[in-house]
């Protein structure tokens, strides 16, 4: 090959590695910023529901713990695009199969579920580790300055945190990709979008999920924004998706579902009656 031509290939591979890492800051700043911006504006529009199904009656976010999470959000933004870079190189270069074509739904299906599956193991553990005295100031302390959540939180971590969080989803790709397992783009994308949609919910503050489903047997695995709330306010429950690794492992916290239940019959409050005016 001659200088010229190594050259061109050089700038190539240099625009290819740029392209791919502002793909990833698009990508995951509006992740960020839509499933946030779309609760926030939910929760204001329906804010008679939002007020009745606070978790934390006594306490608020206040303007300083909205304007940390945002700003830490943002850094988590630049890690998460570096990880999407290497994906995306992974993927160029063979080391990560990710065949996005001719995948039937089915796949899709059952790629969706073990990854979602994986992902709430990864999450558990690595959380419980990081809430360990030796690591927690260092890498989860950050996260847990926002007593009361609001969706703003839901990327509020150090960037060792961030790496952590993060790191699942490479080494997922890796181990699959070993075992000659080429995963469905869409199944990936659903995954990131599912991520995204219940880290902002379970950081919503008022309770999103309906009354009942801490008591159905159908529902009571998938966890709600009663059990991420009991965690910041309180501890216990390290579980993300689901609830089942708190039950095992004897996590969970004692007055949960008590919680729940509370959050979501309490009646809305007596609206005052017109007095009426004297006769004359
Ligand atoms: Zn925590
Ligand atoms: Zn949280």
């Amino acid at each position: 090959m001659t200088t010229a031509a190594t050259q061109s290939a050089l700038e190539y591979a240099v625009s290819r590695v740029a392209d791919h890492f502002m793909f990833g800051i698009y990508f995951d700043l509006s992740r960020y910023l839509i499933a946030a911006g779309v609760l926030t504006a939910l929760l204001l529009v329906f804010r008679g529901f939002a007020e009745r199904r606070r978790i934390q009656q006594g306490r608020r976010a206040s303007r300083a713990d909205y304007m940390r999470e945002i700003l830490s959000s943002m850094r988590t933004v630049v890690v998460y695009a570096f990880v999407t870079l290497a994906i995306l190189v992974g993927r160029e270069t063979g080391v990560i199969l990710l065949s996005i074509k001719d995948a039937t739904l089915w796949t899709i299906i059952w790629q969706f579920a073990l990854i979602v599956i994986a992902h709430d193991a990864w999450f558990y553990w690595a959380h419980r580790a990081m809430h360990s005295k030796r690591l927690f100031r260092a890498t989860h302390l950050h996260h847990h300055k926002s007593r009361t959540p609001t969706p703003w939180t839901a990327y509020s971590f150090t960037m060792t945190e961030a790496v952590i969080e993060v790191a699942f989803v490479p080494v997922f790709l890796l181990i699959t990709s070993q075992l000659g397992i080429a995963y469905a783009g869409y199944a990936i994308l659903f995954f990131i979008w599912h991520q995204m949609i219940r880290n902002v919910m379970a950081h919503a503050g008022s309770e999103l999920f309906p009354a009942g489903w801490v008591d159905n047997p159908w529902t009571s695995w998938i966890s709600t924004t009663t059990h991420h709330d009991l965690h910041h306010s309180s501890g216990h429950n390290f579980g993300f998706y689901f609830t089942f690794w708190d039950r095992w492992m004897g996590t969970e916290h004692p007055r949960y579902r008590e919680a729940f239940r509370e959050v979501t019959t309490r009646r809305r409050e007596p609206q005052p009656q017109p007095v009426p005016e004297p006769a004359e």
